[in-house]
This record gives structure tokens, sequence and C-alpha cells, in this order.
């Protein structure tokens, strides 16, 4: 298969084709037709398997109808939610969102703990459709009312096994109870322990497993 056959929009492969990439990994191939027919995903894929783009790409190509060149905050609310265990992993997958949406009207963010807050709020304030976050810093943001997650309408837990590793249980039930239970969620993981397990039955919705 290549990227055509997966059906993403002119914008999203351009970008694509500027990034090299001609083929779809194995991740790629599996996720990207699933996701964007609306399935739960819990994936099991590790670090360079090409896993970002497999939950960016159907990302963008759902969230197009909501691009807007407007200005105004409240054109862009936070539609898609990327969780991440580590700042240099946020930094990360927020580098492939922003390429990847290079030529569409989406806009991205990252925020992660260790650098004053209030750097991050005002680049909050001008709306945003993609979030990246580390789970404490994101319940700082909403603790401070600096964030609405009303909208999410895709969840994505990344490396969701180093996550729970690191003890970010709490954060995330916490963060998911605020998310409207009309949304497609998308989880990540290296390693699939009990705990992942429950984990995905609680948030979601009869996943489809993939494992490449
Ligand atoms: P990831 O597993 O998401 O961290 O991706 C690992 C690396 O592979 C990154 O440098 C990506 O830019 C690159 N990559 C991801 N998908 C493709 C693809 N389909 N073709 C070529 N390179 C890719």
């Amino acid at each position: 298969v290549s990227f055509v056959d997966l059906k993403l929009a002119p914008p999203i492969l351009k970008a694509l084709t500027e990034a090299g990439y001609v083929t779809p990994t194995p991740i790629q191939a599996q996720a990207i037709p699933l996701a964007l027919e609306g399935h739960d995903l819990m994936a099991g894929a590790q670090t360079g398997t090409g896993k970002t783009a497999a939950f960016a790409l159907p990302m963008l190509q759902k969230l197009l109808p909501h691009a807007s060149a407007s200005t105004s905050p409240a054109k862009h609310p936070v539609r898609a939610l990327i969780l991440v265990p580590t700042r240099e992993l946020a930094v990360q997958v927020e580098e492939s969102v922003k390429a990847y949406a290079k030529h569409t009207n989406l806009r991205s963010l990252v925020v992660y703990g260790g650098v004053d807050i209030k750097t991050q709020t005002p680049h909050l304030k001008t709306g945003v459709e993609i979030l990246v976050a580390t789970p404490g810093r994101l319940l700082d943001h909403i603790e401070q009312k600096t964030v609405l997650l009303n909208q999410v309408q895709m969840l994505v837990l990344d490396e969701a096994d180093r996550m729970l590793d690191m003890g970010f249980m709490p954060a995330l039930k916490r963060i998911l109870a605020l998310l409207p239970r009309q949304r497609q969620s998308l989880m990540f993981s290296a390693t699939f322990s009990n705990e992942i397990k429950k984990l995905s039955e609680d948030f979601m919705n009869y996943p489809t497993l993939i494992e490449v």
C-alpha cells in the first residue's frame, strides 16, 4: 500500500512527500484505515516503528473539516489531545504533528512541566486544535482554567506503559474524566500488562487490537 491508497487528503499527502515518506510502515498500514473508520485502537508498537504518524495522520484527516484560517481563539478549541510520558517525547511528537499539518490550518501546541507555566498560557489562549501534553502539566493548566477539554473528539495515549510506570495513573484518570464520552481513543504501548488492559477497558470503547 501507499499513502494515497490510505485515502489521506492532498494537504497531508503533500507534507508526507516533502518529508520523504513513500510507503507506510506496518503499524501505519494497519492503524490508519481503522482509525479513519472511527475505531478505538490499542496498538502494540515500539519507538521507531512510525507510531507517531500512525495516530497523527488519521487525527489530522479527521480534524480537517474544522481547520480554520481565522485567528479567533474561539475557532480553535482543543479537538485532539495527545498525552505522553516525558517532555522529550512531547516535543518530538509535536514537531512531527506540525510537520504533517504544515499545509493545513490546524494548529498544535506542546505543554510540559519543568518550565514556567505562565510562558505556555498565552499560547494556549490563542487556540489550538491539537494539544500535546505531559499529564502533570496538563492538570496544572486544567486547575488554572487555562485549557478547556470539552470539545476533545480524539484522545491518544502514547507510550501508555511508560506513563503508568511513571505513576501517572491518578493524573490520567482525572484528565480522562473531563473528556467528552463521545470521542475516539487510541492507545499505544510497547507492552501490554494487566494494568494497561484495565486502563484500556476503562476508557476505550471495544478497542481493536493491533500488534506489529
Ligand atoms: P516514530 O516511531 O513515530 O518515532 O518514527 C520513527 C522515525 O521514522 C521518525 O524519524 C519518522 O519521521 C520516520 N518515519 C515514520 N513513518 C515513516 C514512513 N512511512 N516512511 C519513512 N519514514 C518514516
